[in-house]
């Protein structure tokens, strides 16, 4: 089960990704990446 950014959740700041909304891996995000892994 994959989980969502809270953005509500003070301590989660992850992003979610633009196309299913699924929470972006930290290293993604670092890389400018907007998407999950499974996106693209
Ligand atoms: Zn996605």
């Amino acid at each position: 089960m994959r989980s969502f950014a809270d953005p509500f959740a003070g301590e989660d700041d992850g992003a979610n990704c633009l196309r299913c909304g699924y929470l972006v891996e930290a290293a993604r995000e670092k890389r400018g990446l907007l998407t999950c892994a499974a996106c693209g």
